[in-house]
């Protein structure tokens, strides 16, 4: 088919991304009478899901809640088969929401939004497409990924490589078949985690590259038995409204009292237990292990003698030890992680002793030494909350474009809009609590709050909304200053923008779930305080 370049085609929103929250806010826009169209630069819908398929990818907050709750009927139909299911099935789930509410006719793949402009005259948004293409569109609404923009560090070299190059967040549709192969592994956060036991299966020799050991607790992954998920079925709605009042929007089975506050006995058997139960709760075992240095050294050092345990080889268990903060990056749930560093065909490379120097047509030389593989594995993650939104020529008011209105790091009001720049949302943008919580409610509460914002526009015949500047400067300030009373701004972290060269340093997401949405409710209620609204 060819695309008609001359015609501007006219819609009443844009949504760019067809992930978790692109396929809602189309279902949403449609409901309210509203026509969309979603362009999506991949083949299908997933986003995350759609390319993140490297070995052993799965989600870390439990399936049960890793889903949508907007619909009770496709939350009781839908049957996970395991406490955190696999890509492909995350995968299966979100083509059958794209299926079951008739998704695809408003939806354009292989297709990206390379431009956005705002014109005043008209209060439309003109978008470019990379196919060509021209829309019209009174909104414009950026679905566009928190993770979606891959870091890809520029090693020299890097193109010389005869082997195979992956990254885990653009990996092969068709799989990548390491067997008898020699491997590198560049990275040692979830993604590498995850793959690593896998690949260390397959592979015939592997080599992990670590620049910053990481903190992992065992998944303890398992499949869902009809009981269980019968359980959670019959009283879910009461259970998705207990996961909201939580710090990070999921269960996390918060403890109420501070872990300097018991004994230590006491705490290493809560460690212990919660070891044992697996994931991501293990942070919610005391109320202030992400507030105050003596409460995480606690847990940090019990996940410490956890590794010495486990790691055979006391050497190699040292340089895997983190001595930063336990969960000041994302805690990362693995099956097998460190185990894996027992096999006599997997080596550890610590880049701060050995610096990779470069990369050859045959492997990677570091700290003076040839690695010769066959393949290498980029799991370096993302230019995170950020990147995605910024790969699009975005530009508001005056033509003031979003790079230069970000260039000392992201502003926005609530995460969702942001001054200058009217009729433009973001979901889950940075200042909001996004990939600080479980995602997936994170990205419905966006979205329902957008949708209640075009209704509220609707009925009062305004056809144009924007963040004011001071209610932005006082929301950019609240954000730091929650913040900075937590220990997350204390490492080199991807929500401070850290492990991209040249990136601001501004911590992003903003920290509490409940606080939020009651402060996203209040601004809704009374009249969308913050923002102006014009007819
Ligand atoms: P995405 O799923 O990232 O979708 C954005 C889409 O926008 C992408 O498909 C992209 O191609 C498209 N796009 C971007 N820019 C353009 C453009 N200019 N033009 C056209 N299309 C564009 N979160 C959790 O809460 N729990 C988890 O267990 C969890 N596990 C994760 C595991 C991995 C491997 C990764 C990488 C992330 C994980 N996350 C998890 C975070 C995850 O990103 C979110 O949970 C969720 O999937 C995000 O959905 P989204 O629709 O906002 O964005
Ligand atoms: P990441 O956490 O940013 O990890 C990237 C790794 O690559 C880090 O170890 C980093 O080291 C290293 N690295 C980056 N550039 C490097 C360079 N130039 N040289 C050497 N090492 C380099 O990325 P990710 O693992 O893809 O995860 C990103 C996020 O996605 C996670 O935090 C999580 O939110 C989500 N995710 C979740 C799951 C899950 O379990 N469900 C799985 C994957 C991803 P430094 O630490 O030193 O920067």
């Amino acid at each position: 088919m060819t695309t008609d370049t001359t015609t501007e085609r006219r819609c009443d929103a844009v949504v760019v991304g067809a992930g978790f929250a692109g396929l809602y806010m189309l279902h949403r826009l449609r409901g309210l009478g509203l026509s969309a169209r979603v362009f999506e630069a991949g083949g299908g819908v997933g986003g995350t899901w759609y390319w993140n398929r490297y070995p052993g990818a799965r989600c870390d907050v439990e399936s049960m809640e890793y889903s949508y709750q907007f619909s009770d009927e496709l939350q009781q139909e839908w049957r996970w088969s395991e406490r955190y299911s696999p890509q492909s099935e995350i995968l299966a789930y979100l083509n059958h929401v794209a299926d079951r509410f008739d998704l695809r006719p408003d939806i354009q793949f292989d297709t990206r939004v390379d431009e956005a402009h705002y014109d005043e005259a008209t209060a439309r948004w003109a978008v470019r497409t990379s196919d060509g293409a021209r829309w019209s569109a009174r909104f414009v609404v950026m679905a566009t990924g928190c993770l979606s923009s891959t870091n890809m560090p520029d090693i020299k070299g890097r193109n010389s490589f005869g082997g195979g190059m992956y990254h885990t967040g653009k990996w092969p549709h068709e799989g990548v078949d390491f067997a008898g192969k020699r491997v590198a592994v560049i990275g040692t956060g979830s993604s590498a985690i995850q793959s690593i036991p896998l690949i260390a299966e397959e592979a015939s020799q592997l080599f992990v590259f670590q620049r910053t050991p990481n903190f992992s607790v065992p998944a303890a992954n398992r499949p869902l038995t009809d009981d269980e998920i019968g359980r959670v079925k019959s009283r879910y709605g009461e259970l998705r409204r207990i996961a909201a009042t939580m710090g990070f929007g999921f269960n996390t089975r918060s403890g109420e009292t501070s872990a300097l506050e018991v004994s230590e006995e006491e705490r290493l058997a809560e460690y212990e237990e919660r070891w044992k139960m697996g994931g991501l709760p293990f942070l919610g075992a005391y109320n202030d292990l992400i507030l105050d240095q003596r409460a995480n050294d606690t847990a940090a050092d019990f996940v410490r003698a956890k590794i010495q345990e486990i790691v055979r080889d006391p050497a190699v268990a040292e340089k895997l030890t983190p001595r930063s903060i336990l969960g000041c990056k994302r805690l990362c749930a693995d099956s097998g992680y460190y185990e894996t560093f027992n096999r006599p065909d997997v080596a550890l490379v610590d880049v701060n002793e050995s610096p990779i120097e470069e990369i050859t047509p045959t492997g990677l030389r570091a700290g003076g030494i040839d690695y010769e593989v066959d393949a290498i594995v980029f799991a370096t993650g993302f230019d995170a909350m950020t990147g995605a939104l910024l790969a699009v020529d975005i530009r508001g008011k005056g033509g003031l474009s979003l790079r230069k209105k970000w260039e000392a790091g992201p502003r926005t009001y609530l995460g969702v809009a942001t001054a200058g720049f009217p009729n433009l949302f973001m979901i889950t943008g940075p200042g909001s609590p996004s990939v600080l919580t479980n995602m997936v409610p994170s990205i419905e509460q966006h979205v329902n709050w957008i949708s209640d914002c075009l209704t509220y526009m609707a009925g009062r015949e305004s056809r144009r909304i924007e963040a004011n500047v001071d209610a932005e400067d006082a929301w950019v300030s609240h954000v730091n200053e929650v913040a900075s009373a937590s220990l997350y701004p204390g490492c080199n972290s991807w929500y401070l923008g850290a492990n991209v060269p040249g990136k601001p340093r501004v911590f992003m997401p903003y920290l509490g779930f409940p606080e939020y949405v009651v402060k996203a409710d209040e601004v809704a209620r009374n009249g969308y305080e913050g923002f102006s609204l014009e007819r």
